[in-house]
């Protein structure tokens, strides 16, 4: 039989296969991220894959929803994958009116966009993240960013940078240059450093800013300060705002991760829901952001119809670990036994069980393969231990243990390990 033809053989376009030794490599950045996340107070939260398509284009902004993978259920329900975790969780937030603020939720999970696949960029993907919500305050901007510079270092990336704008800045500057500010124009900017400054400018002549105006512009938002300077900068435009990142400053000043923040006009964001700062996190020379995040503070009153100030992040999970060199993670089996017989199979079974009892992994042999057979092919697999149960050891009341690194054999009484020891 010629099986599946080759195409078939791989997973659908944009979509990855995680092998184990790839899975347990992400199960402990899970965990790692996880316990930080723990560690602030955030609690973890999880929803339906598949959402209203309502409910997703509601914020999606027009470039994200000709990216949602959308479909009819047999009742004829319009529906879509979620392509963030800030919708859904807005959406959960709209009828879970009583949750105590601030809510600070974070998750680790799939979601689905139907980009253009490329290096760094797939149709389904891992995203961490979290969401502050019911906080005005520039403290929770503080500690948004301080999370997501934490999840970075907790991957033992210590060389990266966060880049951060603010959307009212950016409004002001915007005017400043009589540009009025729109979802149009964020997003051409936010296409900066992807397409060259000549291709940027002839998208912003394409809304109608001459070329005067646009090269004004993309000299403005070309320089990037460390983040402490950021309130002198903004001072030029508004006062208040410079006093709100003074806040921020201070706080991130307090984590410890001051240094590792800039101030880029250059960060818009592409979509139109943000209201206040805006940033983006680059790791070592890896190209691509590996998380952006903002606040919103109009978007969960499209849901619940209730004003309500949020901010949050999301991390692409498999960008984050490529930036790492993170590539797979081992999980070898602790043992291995083989019962000689079949009268030493109901022995060995009984071995597996005081072994799982205690924590370890055991595989018992099928009895398909020879000793020495079974022994080659275990050896393969990396197995730790080794453990064969033979007549003789039947009689004497033991087992017979090898050490598969150490190429060692120790015979240790059946009744010990029966008593977990
Ligand atoms: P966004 O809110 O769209 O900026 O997404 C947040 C983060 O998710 C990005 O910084 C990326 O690290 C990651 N991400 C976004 N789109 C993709 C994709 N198509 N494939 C892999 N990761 C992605």
């Amino acid at each position: 039989m010629p099986g599946l033809e080759d195409s078939l053989r791989r997973p659908v376009r944009g979509m990855r296969d995680l092998t184990p030794e790839y899975y347990y490599a992400l199960k402990r950045v899970e965990e790692a991220l996880s316990k930080l996340a723990e560690s602030f107070g955030y609690r973890r939260v999880e929803t339906p894959a598949v959402e209203h398509f309502e409910v997703l284009a509601k914020k999606a902004g027009r470039d994200i929803v000709n990216e949602i993978y959308y479909f009819r259920d047999k009742a004829g329900r319009e529906l879509g994958l979620r392509f963030d975790m800030t919708v859904p969780v807005a959406r959960v937030l709209s009828y879970k009116l009583d949750e105590p603020k601030p809510v600070r939720w974070f998750y680790f999970t799939k979601v689905w966009r139907y980009d253009e696949p490329q290096h760094g960029r797939y149709r389904e993907f891992y995203q961490f993240g979290v969401e502050l919500v019911g906080s005005a305050s520039p403290r929770a901007d503080a500690e948004v960013l301080v999370l997501m510079a934490k999840a970075i270092e907790a991957v033992g990336i210590g060389d990266y940078v966060i880049r951060i704008n603010d959307r009212r800045v950016a409004d002001k500057a915007l005017a400043s240059l009589g540009i009025k500010p729109s979802e149009e124009v964020y997003r051409v900017l936010d296409k900066r450093g992807k397409v060259s400054e000549e291709e940027l400018s002839s998208m912003l002549m394409g809304l109608g800013i001459d070329r005067e105006k646009a090269s004004e512009l993309l000299s403005l938002i070309s320089g990037a300060v460390p983040y402490a300077e950021a309130p002198e900068v903004i001072s030029k435009y508004d006062e208040e705002l410079a006093e709100r990142h003074r806040a921020v400053v201070k706080a991130l000043e307090a984590f410890g991760v001051l240094s590792r923040m800039a101030w880029d006009p250059s960060i818009v964001r592409g979509l139109d829901y943000y209201t206040g700062i805006v940033f983006e996190a680059f790791a070592g020379q890896y190209r691509l952001a590996v998380g952006g995040g903002g606040r919103y503070d109009d978007l969960i009153e499209l849901y619940s119809g209730i004003k309500t100030p949020a901010l949050g992040f999301a991390i692409g999970v498999e960008r984050l670990m490529e930036a790492a060199g993170i590539e797979k993670a081992e999980r070898p089996l602790d043992y291995y036994i083989y019962p000689v017989s079949s009268e030493a199979y109901g022995v060995a079974v009984e071995v597996a069980e005081a072994l799982r009892a205690k924590g370890a992994s055991a595989v018992v042999d099928l009895g398909e393969w020879g000793l020495r057979e079974a022994l080659e092919r275990a050896a393969k697999t990396g197995v730790r231990h080794f453990v064969i149960i033979g007549k003789k050891e039947l009689e004497k009341g033991v087992v017979k243990i090898r050490d598969m690194a150490k190429r060692e054999e120790v015979e240790v009484e059946l009744s010990r390990i029966k008593a977990g020891l």
